[in-house]
């Protein structure tokens, strides 16, 4: 589960005596036993971040000041910053049964994608595919990616294009249909805990993020939000979009709600944060919010059939 040992062993290197845990939300619960078995361990103070936490974009800086050491648990590291340790967390759930109900819907030269959480199965997934005399294709991300053929929910850039179909082993639509439109490359979801494999159709989600651009064509004052979040924030892209829109408010927000976009008052919204909330907390919002390339769209910088879903990309 936890590597204890090697919570243990970096709190001993840097002599830490007050220490800062950050989980993602299906891994809060464990965090009160792990707290004790520090304490009991290594002699010290733990103090659990209870606040929502999305990604490794979202690092706790509060707590993180508070502590000598902030374990960040569930994600890959995303930012340099040495006051943070980023503890993966992989499922050793099975992809075998997933992925050859995947094999009669791919090509021949096969994009392999994942996420962290399944990371270790890939050269798994890659045994699986030759012997079924496929091809797979794995490829290093960006200076976001930490592993060739990872995915997170803002960044496709380990995914290749100059296959035939591209595999994805893991849970839910964000991952796939991003990556569907990125690389406009059939894209088939294999889910480990489920052992099914599917075609993934982005009509749905297009239709709907068309119908949000359609409303904010007539916007006349624009609200664009910047992340306080450490790993998401795009001050430069905000000021361009702020330009570009004309009567326009630069708004800080770090976590999103209907309640806090109706306080300004203004036609629509551009988010430069997580591209995730423009698009999966859709139904919530009162007033439309786009993400920066559907802005782009609705003012012709960009053609409507080069939607697709907002990346954060590194170097
Ligand atoms: S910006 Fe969103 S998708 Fe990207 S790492 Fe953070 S939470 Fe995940």
């Amino acid at each position: 589960m936890f590597d204890i040992d090697k919570i243990i062993s970096v709190i001993a290197a840097r002599k830490a005596k007050t220490v800062g845990l950050q989980f993602p939300e299906g891994l809060k619960r464990r965090g009160p036993d792990l707290a004790r078995e520090i304490e009991a361990r290594a002699g010290v103070t733990v103090i659990i971040s209870g606040d929502p936490c999305y990604g490794a974009c979202d690092v706790d800086e509060g707590l993180r000041d508070m502590v000598d050491v902030l374990f960040h648990f569930g994600h890959s590291r995303l930012l340099e910053d040495d006051r943070v340790v980023f503890m993966e967390y992989y499922h050793d759930v099975d992809v075998e049964a997933a992925v050859r109900q995947a094999l009669p819907l791919l090509g021949t030269r096969v994009g392999v994608t994942t996420t962290v959480q399944h990371i270790r199965m890939l050269p798994k997934i890659e045994a699986i595919l030759k012997a079924a005399g496929k091809e797979p294709v794995v490829r290093p991300g960006d200076s976001r990616i930490t592993y060739p053929g990872q995915l997170l929910g803002c960044n496709f850039s380990a995914a290749p294009q100059d296959v035939d179909t591209i595999l994805f082993v893991g849970t839910g639509n964000f991952h796939p249909m991003g990556v569907q439109m990125a690389t406009r490359v059939p894209v088939i979801a294999a889910d480990p805990f489920t052992g099914e494999a599917r075609k993934v159709d982005v009509e749905r989600i297009m239709r709907q993020r068309y119908a949000v651009m359609a409303k904010a064509m007539d916007a006349r004052k624009w609200g664009v939000i910047i992340g306080m979040k450490p790993g998401q924030q795009r001050l430069e892209l905000a000021k361009r979009i702020k330009a570009t829109a004309g009567d326009a408010v630069l708004v800080t927000i770090r976590e999103i709600s209907p309640e806090r976009l109706i306080a300004f008052k203004v036609d629509a919204y551009v988010s430069t944060v997580c591209p995730r909330v423009a698009i999966d907390d859709v139904s919530r919002f009162n007033v439309p919010v786009l993400t920066p390339v559907e802005f782009d769209i609705i003012k012709g910088l960009r053609k409507w059939e080069d939607l697709a879903f907002d990346e954060i990309r590194g170097d």
